[in-house]
């Protein structure tokens, strides 16, 4: 346990985390010759690399001989992912480690996410080693950078390590800090065996695969191994560690990072957080605690354009389910679109790459409704309800007051964006409450309505920062709300994918912009169609969309019948993505385009 070193690297977007942590394998000789030719070993979803941003938590286990001692060393470099989304994520792979590196391209010095990822590594009590990355750079500011470092972390100039993640200077000496300044993992080797699950994932040919830290005692290959949570067990068919493969080995000991194979097929019984166990049921193992499950805060529904999909979709949902510990779901029903999900998830973005993945990795054609937080609906019986759907909201009448989540949220900019930000949380019906200048950043803290949050806000701040803040949030508390739905008909026949939860004051201008919104993208039918956004059954915009006169096809290609029989091939093929509203088809492109606003 003395040898084991447990680390993450934390760093803003684009200071070199994945060059260092390639850089790191490479010295350590983690990389079979044909990974070390593949750039960027570690961002291996393809959707991750495009945005790119890191979901999974991929726990790599290093071994390296210590210059000083001639000691071997496992090194577990545990992955953080860089979105506000999944700020969870950063401090559930945290809670597994003593220490961080926290790197700071010399370029740029300290910026936004460097000060977040530093506040969460301090909350944990984790020793940091501050390091200094691009120093082969021409414009690289070594002596600036180290002051602002200095100053974060309350240290002394020669605390502070600088490197180039691309040249391999001073990396090697790297390597000997994690092993000198990081402190070993503490734990009981002789005690009841507990294991933290950090994180699951589905496997093709292995099923479910927990990636656990051992706290306690040690796991072995084919032991029977207790979820003191979920109340379940399996005999685990192998247990190993990532390099950045899996490696099957014969015991992971009390300090040690890697992944646990259930066996099981339902993934969802490895919950996040939760203890697992050799010890026999009648030992009174307690559970490790300290741990916050993943929250989600957004919510929408998505259904298969293609009913008959809807076993496919079921499936994958339970695919993406197993590796992804954030994700909820709960089936549900609607009138006009039939057998769906209710999905929750972290945030837009994660929405988005989720909604993608049903797209890309499974082919599946999904109508997805407009994103909402959960609402709390008081009603005049003195019951109360937990709303995330804008078709459950009680009948009005019925409705004494509703309340809506609100936000604790710490934007953290360059001072010259000070009061651009302040103005766009004042535009979002937010509050400021106070600032704080740490290096060369201010720390701006406001309140907000979560709704606000999930829109457009972290596009808005972006473009009015020039891409420098970032920010995280967390939910504080609840506040009244004036709450209505907004329901959205074509030619009088509710479609339940369009409606809307907004303030009251807003629903005017909410619902015109939808039905102007709908007539554009709306085909055009043989007969004139009505456009109505209604509150309550009283309408309060209208659109109305007219007819076509004359067969298109005949219209546009006249006598040219290859062209005309391409036209016609064309949309029966579009027919497949098309979803029947009484008479009216509405085709998936038309879902997104509007609900992607
Ligand atoms: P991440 O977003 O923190 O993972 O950053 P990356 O590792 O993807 O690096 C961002 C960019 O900086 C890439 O184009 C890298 O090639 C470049 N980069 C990273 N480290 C260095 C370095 O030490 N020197 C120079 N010149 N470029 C670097
Ligand atoms: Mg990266």
């Amino acid at each position: 346990m003395n040898k084991v070193r447990n680390f993450s690297i934390i760093a803003h977007i684009d200071h070199g985390k994945t060059t260092l942590t390639d850089r790191l394998l490479q010295l350590t000789k983690t990389l079979t010759p044909a990974m070390a030719k593949q750039e960027r070993v570690m961002d291996s979803n393809p959707i991750e690399q495009e945005r790119g941003i890191t979901i999974k938590l991929a726990p790599v286990r290093m071994k390296y001989v210590s210059t000083s001692d001639g000691q071997e060393y496992l090194l577990h470099l545990i992955d953080t992912p860089g979105h506000v989304d999944f700020s969870y994520e950063v401090s559930r792979a945290l809670t597994a480690c003593e220490g961080v590196v926290l790197v700071v391209d010399a370029t740029q010095g300290v910026q936004a996410q460097t000060l977040s990822h530093y506040y969460q590594a301090q909350k944990l009590n984790l020793a940091v080693i501050p390091v200094i990355n691009k120093i082969d750079y021409p414009t690289a500011d070594i002596e600036k950078t180290s002051l602002e470092l200095m100053e974060l972390c309350h240290v002394t100039e020669d605390k502070i390590l600088a490197v180039s993640a691309k040249t391999g200077e001073n990396v090697p000496r790297l390597l000997e800090e994690i092993v000198q300044k990081i402190p070993p993992p503490s734990g009981d080797v002789g005690g009841a065996p507990r294991g933290l699950m950090i994180t699951s994932y589905y496997h093709s040919h292995q099923g479910a695969i927990a990636l656990v830290r051992v706290v306690d005692g040690e796991f072995r290959a084919r032991q029977t191994v207790r979820l003191l949570g979920a109340k379940s067990e399996f005999v685990a068919p192998e247990v190993g560690y990532f390099s950045p493969e899996m490696v099957p080995t014969e015991v992971l000991k009390t300090g040690e990072v890697g992944y646990i194979a259930t066996g099981l097929k339902d993934v969802r019984k490895l919950t996040v957080g939760d203890t697992l166990t050799t010890a026999k049921v009648n030992q009174d193992v307690q559970p490790l605690s300290g741990y916050q499950p993943p929250k989600p805060f957004v919510f929408l529904e998505i259904y298969p354009v293609d009913s008959a999909d809807f076993p496919n979709l079921k499936e994958a949902i339970y695919k993406l389910v197993l590796r992804d510990a954030a994700l909820t779901y709960t089936p549900t029903q609607s009138q006009a679109l039939g057998s769906g999900f209710q999905m929750g998830f972290l945030g837009l973005l994660h929405a988005e790459v989720v909604l993608e993945r049903l797209d890309r990795e499974f082919d599946l054609s999904i109508i997805a409704t407009t994103p909402t937080v959960e609402y709390r609906v008081f009603l005049k019986n003195g019951q109360t309800e937990i709303i995330s759907s804008p078709v459950k909201l009680p009948d009005p009448s019925l409705i004494d007051y509703i309340e809506e989540p609100w936000v604790e949220i710490s934007i953290y900019t360059p001072p010259q964006f000070f009061h651009d930000c302040v103005t766009l949380v004042q535009k979002h019906r937010g509050q400021y409450k106070m600032s704080q200048n740490v290096a060369e950043q201010t720390k701006i803290v406001c309140s907000l309505p979560l709704a606000e949050l999930i829109v457009q806000f972290h596009d808005q701040l972006k473009s009015a920062t020039s891409g420098f803040a970032s920010f995280e949030y967390q939910i504080v508390g609840y506040q009244r709300a004036e709450i209505v739905r907004v329901d959205i008909l074509i030619n009088k026949e509710l479609i339940e994918a369009f409606s809307f939860m907004c303030l009251a004051e807003e629903v005017e201008a909410k619902g015109r912009i939808l039905t102007e919104k709908l007539k554009e993208h709306l085909p055009r039918q043989m007969f004139a169609i009505a456009i109505q956004a209604c509150v309550g059954g009283k309408v309060i915009a209208r659109e109305d969309l007219q007819a076509y006169r004359k067969d298109v096809t005949a219209k546009l290609y006249g006598g040219d019948v290859t062209r005309r029989k391409k036209l016609l091939a064309k949309q029966a093929k579009g027919k497949k993505r098309m979803k029947q509203f009484g008479k009216i088809n509405v085709d998936q492109d038309l879902f997104l385009k509007i609900l992607r606003q």
